[in-house]
Order: C-alpha cells, then sequence, then structure tokens
C-alpha cells in the first residue's frame, strides 16, 4: 500500500504517499526530541503508543464535531490520515502557565489562566519556531484573516473537548500544540498528532508529569508516563 521512501521524514514522524493521492499514511518513530531537535534519544514503543493516544484522541474530537485529518489505524505505528497543505503555525493553548512562556515573560509557573491563552509560532526550526502575532500571520500570508479566526474558535473548542475528557480520569491538561491544515476543497482541519509528545499533562492528584516534560527535564520513567496516559484512556469505556 505504501512506498518504501517516505515522502517527509520529522523529528517523530514520517509521511508516506499511499494508492489514493488524497491520503498519506502516518508512521510514529520512535524518536524524542526536545530544544529544538539538541536533546534526542529513542524509545522502543512510543511511536505505538503516540499512535494510539493520538489516534483515540482524534476520533473523540471527529465524534465531537472537530473536523480533522484521522481516516483509521493501519498498524502499531501507523494511522490512514486526509492529505493537508499545513498552516506553518503552531498554534498553543495554555490553561496553567508553565514551560516557554514562564521563561519568555518571567511569570511564575502554575498560574490558571482563565479564559485560556492561544499563541501562534511560525513553524520554522531554523528560527527556533518564534512566537508571532495574529497580525504578523496575516500580513505576511502564512494563514488569511478567517482563517486565523476559524483556527482559534477550533484550538478553544479542542481545548474545551480534551479537559472534558482528561478531567474525569485525572490528568490537568496544563497546555498542547496543535497544526492544522488546507484540504484540497479549502477546508480548514485538525492535522498532525495530540499525544505526551504535544501536551502537558499532570496528575490531578500528585502533580506528576506524564508527558514530554520527563525527558526534557530527566526526571526518568518517560514510557512509563505515556503508558499510564493511554491506561487511563484505553480504560474509559469501562469506567
Ligand atoms: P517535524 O516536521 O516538526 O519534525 P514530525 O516528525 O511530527 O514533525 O513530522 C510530521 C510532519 O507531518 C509535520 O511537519 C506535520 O506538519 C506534517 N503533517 C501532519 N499531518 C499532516 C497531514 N495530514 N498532511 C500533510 N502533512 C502533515
Ligand atoms: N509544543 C510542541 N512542539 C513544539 C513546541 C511546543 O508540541 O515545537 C507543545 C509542548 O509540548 C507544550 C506546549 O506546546 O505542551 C507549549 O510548549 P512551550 O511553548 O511551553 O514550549 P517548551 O517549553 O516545550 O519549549
Amino acid at each position: 500500500m505504501t512506498q518504501r521512501e517516505p515522502i517527509y521524514e520529522g523529528k517523530a514522524k514520517k509521511l508516506f504517499e499511499t494508492e489514493d493521492p488524497d491520503i498519506l499514511l502516518l508512521e510514529y518513530k520512535d524518536t524524542l526530541t526536545a530544544f529544538n531537535a539538541l536533546k534526542k534519544a529513542t524509545m522502543e514503543g512510543k511511536g505505538t503508543l503516540n499512535n494510539k493516544i493520538s489516534s483515540f484522541i482524534l476520533q473523540y474530537l471527529s465524534s465531537k464535531g472537530v473536523p480533522n485529518h484521522f481516516v483509521k489505524v493501519i498498524d502499531d505505528s501507523s494511522q490512514l490520515v486526509k492529505k493537508v497543505e499545513i498552516i506553518p503555525l503552531e498554534v498553543v493553548v495554555r490553561n496553567i502557565t508553565t514551560g516557554s512562556i514562564c521563561k519568555r515573560l518571567g511569570v511564575p509557573e502554575g498560574i490558571n489562566l482563565i479564559p485560556p491563552l492561544v499563541e501562534f509560532y511560525l513553524k520554522n526550526d531554523d528560527l527556533g519556531d518564534p512566537i508571532v502575532t495574529k497580525e504578523q500571520a496575516i500580513a505576511f500570508g502564512w494563514a488569511a484573516k478567517e482563517e486565523i479566526e476559524k483556527i482559534k474558535d477550533l484550538a478553544l473548542r479542542v481545548n474545551t473537548l480534551l479537559q472534558e475528557l482528561f478531567t474525569p480520569l485525572g490528568i490537568t491538561l496544563v497546555d498542547f500544540k496543535l497544526e492544522f491544515g488546507k484540504t484540497k476543497d479549502g477546508e480548514i482541519i485538525l492535522a498532525d498528532e495530540i499525544s505526551p509528545d504535544t501536551c502537558r499533562f499532570w496528575d490531578s492528584s500528585s502533580g506528576d508529569r506524564l508527558d514530554k516534560d520527563r525527558f526534557r527535564k530527566d526526571l526518568g520513567n518517560v514510557l512509563e508516563a505515556y503508558q499510564e496516559i493511554w491506561k487511563r484512556l484505553s480504560c474509559k469505556g469501562e469506567r
């Protein structure tokens, strides 16, 4: 079904063409990177966990009416997705301050952000994904004004839905990154992945980090944390 050579290989995933020109195969790799790929590691099983977690979440979001690229799971590490033209913006939603916002603005960690913040970063590894304003995104043609508004609305809707999913599982959704793309019909849909690589999840009782911060900060038990997220999500139906 897939050609041997990927059409794109990134830090965490590979993309392959399929027989259908509108569908891509997205393969999740076992590699982990942080600090713009200055820190790297391989953890066997990480790709499988992220494939499962992201598929689960994207299907949940589809069921709640959020248009996204997910088509179906193919095997342990890959899924079929609708091909889109990625909008070159990383859209970050924050419910609690931590990470780059604390460094950038000197604000303490742990402030509840009500309402949540939506931020845009330019997807450009060479520049270290700089933060940009909506006006800059429009001025430089990275997205049109209506697209920015649509993306912001979708990002906030995803935030509400993810909180409804994770709060009953004892997980606090701290922040996360989304990517959006345009289909061949010009529709803006959610793309890429939603996983512990791209979200910050804190255990609601202990405050334990259950995401890539375990890798960024050398806290150990990275894979165990991802497994814990998958365990709680997959047990959801049995509660
Ligand atoms: P990076 O490119 O930052 O190293 P990844 O390793 O996650 O990141 O690579 C996956 C790439 O696939 C990303 O550049 C992402 O924008 C892109 N992508 C995700 N979903 C789709 C899609 N449905 N169609 C086309 N490209 C996609
Ligand atoms: N994030 C991501 N990819 C990036 C940058 C950030 O998935 O290239 C996620 C990150 O995991 C966190 C959120 O976006 O959940 C906010 O990240 P932040 O801006 O605090 O950056 P960081 O501290 O990770 O550098």
